[in-house]
């Protein structure tokens, strides 16, 4: 994998090229997202819906506890995650957590990570997930690493989870290089150390010594509702202790279901790629995304010290359960061109939604997905035309 990137004061565009095997002529435009999802696809979207997407040019984010349970079968097949879930033509990455589940706490050990499988505990050696990365064949993948650090815990615990990834990062890479076929396959190491300066800088500095090919800024919360928790001014703090750090030609992702306005701001202090956990949570709340594109100049051009005020300013999300949409004949965007869009209105999704029908979340998460391109796409366009040379 190879990062080409231009730095400006608004933030970072860079193109990620060469993946391994197959995938070889495909490129991925940054600041980007990884679609998100669950037990191989993108949750409530078939084959068939994927292909009605505009945008074919996806990375897709694999999340391990959604995928172990296929180890086997997959094993069995031979032909890697991609072609036993369908989806041959997607490359794919693989992370140790799933964004959109809050992750138990208190179960990882010296020796290995848990992760929660259908309500089951797997705890997973360095061993046995590289046994995984080799049978399912990513294009690039997060290392083992311990982020369980919740807001609150304590030093002790911090103070683990990074030595914890430092050693995890350390095996993984042994067997990383020693293996024929993962010689194209790119490894992400994890930095650690939730809001604590002193860790994180630890963290960044063992980090950045080991042969990654890129960063994953974790550890800032433990997914699900505890990413609701998130204290962003804190977080961009720490951003802004340890990016500077980093290798500017590496790519940085930071995972989480974050709202537009603090992935705007993670942008800015030089964050690379994101997931679509967000485009996810607002469906399985029954919401549409409207967060107005003509906004972000305003977001990346503009210095804000928090970007909490701004949220009252902009309307985002359409709660279309609400009664306020049972007669509402509009499409969820007027000028929106997704499938949603183009086909139904807001009283229809409206009724699908009181009546449970499984439809409601199908044309909603087009829709979220469609809106969330639009906004990177958006973000990437305005950060072009603060770079001197356009990639
Ligand atoms: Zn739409």
């Amino acid at each position: 994998m190879k990062f080409l990137v231009k730095v400006s004061s608004a933030g970072r565009t860079g193109c990620i090229t060469e993946f391994s095997n197959v995938f070889k002529n495909k490129s991925f435009k940054t600041p980007m997202f990884m679609p998100y999802t669950q037990g191989g696809t993108i949750p409530h979207l078939t084959f068939n819906t994927i292909k009605r997407l505009e945008d074919q040019n996806m990375l897709f984010l694999q999340t391990l506890p959604t995928i172990v349970e296929f180890k086997d079968a997959v094993k069995k097949q031979g032909k890697g995650l991609n072609t036993f879930v369908g989806l041959p033509e997607y490359p794919f990455h693989i992370s140790v957590q799933t964004q959109n589940d809050l992750t138990p706490t208190g179960y990882n050990v010296n020796r290995g990570v848990s992760v929660w499988s259908y309500g089951q505990k797997r705890l997973l050696t360095p061993e046995e997930f590289m046994d995984i990365i080799k049978i399912y064949k990513p294009v690039s993948y997060q290392a083992l690493c311990d982020s369980d650090t919740p807001l609150g815990c304590s030093k002790k615990r911090l103070n683990k989870a990074v030595d914890n990834s430092i050693k995890f990062l350390d095996e993984c890479l042994e067997e990383h290089q020693s293996c024929k076929e993962l010689k194209d396959v790119a490894i992400f190491g994890s930095i650690q150390g939730c809001y604590d300066s002193f860790l994180r800088k630890k963290s960044t500095e063992a980090t950045v010594s080991r042969a990654v090919d890129g960063f994953i800024i974790d550890g800032f919360h433990i997914n699900g509702s505890d990413t609701e928790n998130i204290d962003f001014l804190k977080m961009k703090q720490i951003l802004h202790e340890i990016l500077p750090l980093l290798p500017e030609d590496k790519p940085r992702i930071l995972h989480g279901a974050f709202e537009p306005q603090i992935i705007l701001e993670a942008i800015k202090c030089g964050i690379d790629i994101f997931d679509s956990s967000y485009a996810h949570k607002l469906t399985e709340n029954g919401e549409a995304s409207i967060f107005p594109l003509n906004a972000i100049p305003d977001y990346i051009l503009n210095d804000v010290a928090d970007p909490k005020p701004k949220r009252a300013k902009y309307c985002c999300v359409l709660p279309l359960k609400d009664d306020l949409y049972k007669d509402d004949f509009n499409p969820i965007i007027e000028t929106c061109e997704c499938y949603t869009c183009k086909h139904y209105v807001r009283a229809y999704i409206h009724h699908l939604l009181v009546t449970s029908e499984l439809l409601a979340n199908i044309l909603l998460m087009i829709h979220n997905h469609h809106h969330f391109c639009k906004f990177f796409e958006n973000i990437r366009d305005v950060l072009s035309s603060t770079c001197k040379n356009n990639l």
